[in-house]
């Protein structure tokens, strides 16, 4: 086992994996900018380096001074968390010369499953079904019009490098496939400095369903049961469920094997999740794979009991699985994304919490790094909350929900709460009758009702 662990992140992600560590009993180091020095992670690490400016370029994408706080340290492991350099296989690589783990799968599956177009011929070959589109990056208009007609509008494009729900453009006919295209493109260059393009079909009336799984080094794998993601904003997930009210056992189970052969097929170790829309008649369609902990993790660790960063870095070290005795889930689990942000324009709120009561009480997680007087930058990401609950049943998980964000104060800063509690109570979500679609056209009939 390591002695200790830098975390090169911050925020709840930096706190969740300080908290898994401490009670492997290692010591931890908090790598941190100029901005978040009076930060939450900052405070409960055992030992914390500044390693640059407010600039993600220059301080949590700044490969050389990270590994140089990982050295003067002693670090033996880096865990990337989420954002920043976890899906990065040069990072991954530069850490393993550097005589560090990498708390993740190897550089070289990393650098497969990174390039969406790659992952996607990959899965082809380990028998995973993929949503119909082009094998290769599309290489210029010409190929995207061929492509298109050939799988049949509505299309998708997206940046080979992309996430985060960037760089994807949705073309329903062919005369407006030119200007996408070419948006599409300038988008993947600024986003990711790679303009290359793929297509795929855009699938109507979809669910966005992910399988967690973990596997050691030595052949073991666990496949979890799916978490629902598909309330979403802009292609990102707002808030997610599992067990999906949509999954019947058997198409649970088949997903699950599917993607423990994929997970074997490509020797995959450590901790991942399998992404997959689910059309209407069940038929699902791998999307990618996220090769690091996920924000939504947490509901899965309250259906099964089981701590998966903790998995994740005693896999990293080369032990086998945990034998987890009686496998199942138990209940259903909720997490909704707290955002410093307004909730009807979406306008980013950074600023001070002047005033801060988070809920509590049983069956409630909330994995945050917010506290009273926190000053949260305007630099990073809006995520400053996550609120997760489980209780027995989905209509039991909601009603606690609920409670709990009207139990929530947040002053000084706007969130989307009010927002939350606006789908919570949407009659259709309650019955669990929803799609990727489901937030932006409730969204959208919001606006036009407060217009007219
Ligand atoms: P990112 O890595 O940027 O998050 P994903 O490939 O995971 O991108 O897709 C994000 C979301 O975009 C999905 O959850 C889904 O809502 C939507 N999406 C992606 N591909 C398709 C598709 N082929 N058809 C319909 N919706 C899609």
């Amino acid at each position: 086992m390591f002695s200790k662990i830098l975390i090169a992140n911050r925020g709840e992600i930096a706190l969740r994996i300080i908290r898994s560590a401490k009670e492997l009993g290692l010591k931890t180091v908090a790598v941190y900018s100029e901005p978040d020095r009076n930060s939450l992670h900052t405070m409960l690490a055992d030992e914390k380096v500044c390693i640059g400016p407010a600039k993600a370029a220059e301080s949590y994408l700044n490969i050389p001074n990270i590994l140089s706080a990982a050295e003067i340290t002693k670090a033996d492991a880096i865990h990337p968390g989420y954002g920043f350099l976890a899906e990065n296989p040069r990072f991954a690589e530069i850490c393993e010369t550097s005589g560090i783990t990498f708390i993740g799968p190897s550089a070289e599956v990393m650098s497969i499953m990174g390039d969406k177009s790659r992952a996607r011929q990959e899965m082809k070959k380990a028998k995973l079904p993929v949503t119909p589109g082009s094998d290769e990056v599309i290489a210029d208009i010409d190929d995207a019009k061929k492509t298109a007609k050939k799988i049949k509008y509505p299309v998708i494009l997206k940046a080979a490098s992309g996430g985060g729900g960037k760089g994807m453009r949705i073309v329903r006919t062919p005369s407006a496939l030119e200007g996408q295209f070419s948006i599409a493109q300038y988008e993947a260059k600024a986003a990711f400095g790679d303009p290359s393009l793929y297509m795929e079909k855009y699938i109507e009336s979809a669910r966005h369903i992910e399988i967690q799984v973990i596997r050691d080094s030595h052949g073991n794998s666990l496949a979890f049961g799916e978490r629902e993601c598909s309330i979403q904003r802009k292609h990102q997930k707002v808030i997610e469920e599992t067990p999906s009210p949509f999954i019947d056992e058997k198409t649970r189970r088949r997903i699950a094997k599917a993607v423990e052969d994929a997970t074997s097929f490509i020797d995959y170790q450590s901790l991942g999740t399998f992404e997959f829309l689910v059309d209407d008649q069940k038929n699902f369609y791998f999307m990618e794979t996220n090769t690091r902990v996920q924000v939504e993790h947490p509901i899965t660790e309250m259906v099964y009991g089981i701590d998966l960063i903790r998995e994740q870095i005693r896999l990293a070290a080369g032990e086998r699985l945990s034998p987890i005795h009686d496998f199942r889930m138990r209940g259903h689990s909720l997490e909704c994304r707290i955002n410093a942000e307004d909730a009807e324009t979406f306008i980013p709120s950074p600023g001070k919490i002047e005033f801060l009561v988070l809920p509590g009480g049983q069956g409630i997680r909330v994995d945050t790094a917010a506290y009273q007087g926190w000053v949260i930058p305007p630099d990073y990401d809006s995520l400053i909350a996550k609120i997760v609950a489980v209780a027995p049943t989905r209509r039991e998980v909601i009603d606690k929900m609920r409670t709990a964000l009207e139990m929530t104060t947040i002053v000084g800063i706007k969130t989307n709460i009010p927002l939350h509690i606006n789908i919570l109570s949407n009659s259709d979500f309650k019955k669990g009758r929803y799609d990727i679609q489901f937030l932006e056209n409730l969204l959208e009939k919001q606006v036009k009702k407060r217009r007219t």
